[in-house]
């Protein structure tokens, strides 16, 4: 595998959970266990309580598309090989709603309202990250 040359996370103490279980594939979401609001992307407090009591579910992987723009040129080096890269806001059924990638898809075929799923891919050793595609 060649090496991955795009910016990468930093994974702190309180997102280890996070990024341990993308690499299983999985995709997290932080519950305040004082107030029940559902947390993404990973904090030490809960922005709405400031509890530091969190928890994690486990997602479905379900998602629909809240919004979207499709780029086609003017991307930094590293990402030129994406291009047309689709970035969207996602929301899961969690009550999340979560900016990404669609991947795997014609842009000319997305809409606002699809239901896509999320997709993993492997970044390095210690970064698996995850993404989302059209449902199949
Ligand atoms: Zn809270």
């Amino acid at each position: 595998m060649s090496e991955y040359k795009k910016p990468l996370p930093q994974v702190e103490p309180y997102s280890q959970a996070f990024w341990d279980a993308t690499k299983q594939n999985k995709l997290l979401i932080q519950v305040c266990g004082e107030c029940d609001s559902r947390i993404f992307f990973p904090r030490k407090q809960c922005p709405e309580c400031w509890s530091e009591k969190l928890d994690w579910i486990e997602a479905t992987g379900k998602a629909n598309i809240y919004a979207f723009s499709v780029t086609y040129e003017g991307v930094e080096a590293a990402f030129r090989d994406d291009l047309p890269i689709v970035l969207a806001w996602v929301d899961l059924p969690e009550g999340i709603r979560m900016q990404t990638n669609i991947i795997d898809c014609d842009p000319d075929d997305i809409e606002i309202g699809q239901s896509v799923e999320v997709i993993f891919k492997r970044a390095t050793d210690e970064i698996t990250l995850p993404f989302f595609r059209p449902a199949s």
